[in-house]
């Protein structure tokens, strides 16, 4: 007789594997820049490697496009899985119902039963873990070790304190008193999920045609941390958490039987043939172009990018030689992984020809770095022209251009 095979494991260390990733995700650095995190300060965003800054928030949106598109996609193709295998809140939720089984506690009907010692223990593991997802929260925003070192010293910025305050207290308490509430009574995803469901969606349940096999042993129903029946049908509370899967297994396989609870792609032996239309197909077309378009756009993206502006607090004047100097503001910015040279110059935009530039026109700059530079433009009297700035790089290279109009100064 074959082995019977169970999904709990894999399922578990689905869960470890996703958790960890969250967790770590924030401390992994390249050339000493986050992987993954935003710097509202900076106004940048670190995101595997690239540095984007507020402007380029196109590149962002396109990334939140696709990310939704994939999200949509999963949702159809393999239906509730992500409640039961990737969800944080499902995740915390076996977390604390495994804290307080092994503390001795029996949870039923979501709530907690057992010795007053187990259950005072079990609020330190609530505590210890709102803690972590708050801290978790915050590493995306705060390097992680800035963090902790601003938080033993109560260092961090008001707004960090009231975000980790508050979502620690929203952990705390959907730990000990929401848990899997969250999911059969307040989150919208299984009603959108049933909304958006396709005929041929990955779907846990007992067909029909099993039913005359089930021995009405309850084991599936004991199993079910939501508590619902699955003999009943398809029901929104399901988390596809694949328990009573298991459970099923385990009692079947002491009658050399197969389980009767199973995943098929649709309820009625569509299969995955069936998810070829579409309903999928257009939303994974699209999915696919969007990241072929992000790739290309941060692929060929300027190492370096220049704004140039008038100076709005100095004013243009004449010079002693009659010539007319313009107070200049210019933002440049390192978009690349190493620190780099920069050095400013200005032609007219007509012949090319060079115009002198005197003030802050050279400057290193750190990866990802913006910074502000002010200079003075240096043009003939009485002519108004387009000035072209030019921002050159190490061996002179033209990285960006920026352009102003700069208007005669009539004599008075
Ligand atoms: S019915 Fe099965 S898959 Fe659904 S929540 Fe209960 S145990 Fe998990
Ligand atoms: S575990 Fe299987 S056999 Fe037992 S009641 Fe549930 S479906 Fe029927």
């Amino acid at each position: 007789m074959s082995k019977t095979r169970f999904i709990g494991p894999w399922r578990r260390r689905f869960q470890w594997v996703t958790t960890l990733l969250l967790l770590v995700l924030p401390w992994l650095e390249v050339d000493g820049k986050s992987l993954l995190r935003i710097d509202i300060p900076g106004l940048n965003l670190y995101l595997f490697g690239q540095i984007l800054r507020i402007e380029e928030l196109y590149l962002v949106l396109l990334a939140t496009l696709i990310f939704v598109l994939s999200f949509l996609l999963i949702t159809v193709v393999l239906g509730r899985v992500w409640c039961g295998w990737l969800c944080p809140q499902t995740t915390l939720s076996d977390v604390a119902e495994w804290a307080a089984r092994f503390l001795g506690l029996k949870v039923q009907r979501n709530s907690l039963h057992g010795p007053l010692r187990g259950k005072i223990l079990l609020q330190l593991v609530y505590l210890f873990l709102a803690f972590l997802v708050a801290s978790n929260l915050l590493w995306y925003f705060i390097q992680p070790r800035l963090f902790f070192a601003r938080l033993v010293t109560f260092d961090l910025h008001y707004a960090a304190w009231i975000t980790f305050i508050v979502t620690g207290l929203l952990v705390y308490l959907d730990l000990a008193a929401v848990r899997r509430l969250i999911c059969s009574d307040f989150c919208p995803y299984g009603r959108v999920q049933t909304a958006i469901v396709d005929k041929a969606t990955l779907t846990l349940h007992l067909p029909d045609a099993e039913l005359e096999r089930c021995i009405e042993c309850g084991s599936c129903v004991r199993n079910c941390p939501m508590e619902i029946d699955i003999r009943h049908g398809y029901q929104v509370e399901c988390t596809n958490c694949g328990r009573c899967l298991d459970a099923c297994r385990q009692v079947m396989a002491k009658r050399s039987e197969p389980g009767l609870i199973r995943y098929t792609f649709g309820l009625h032996g569509e299969g995955a043939r069936g998810l070829l239309n579409p309903r999928v197909l257009l939303p994974g077309v699209a999915m696919l172009v969007l990241a072929v378009v992000l790739l290309v756009a941060l692929v060929g993206r300027p190492v370096a990018s220049l704004k140039v502006s008038v100076s709005h607090t100095a004013a243009a004047r004449q010079l002693a030689d009659g010539r007319i100097g313009t107070f200049f503001n210019a933002w440049v910015n390192n978009r690349s992984q190493e620190t780099a040279d920069y050095t400013l110059q200005a032609r007219k935009k007509e012949s090319g020809a060079s115009l002198p530039i005197k003030g802050q026109v050279r400057a290193e700059l750190s990866a990802g770095e913006n910074r502000r530079l002010d200079f003075v433009l240096v043009t003939p009297a009485n002519e108004s022209l387009t000035v072209e700035f030019v921002l050159t790089g190490e061996e002179g290279l033209e990285l960006s251009t920026a352009e102003a109009y700069i208007g005669k100064i009539e004599e008075e």
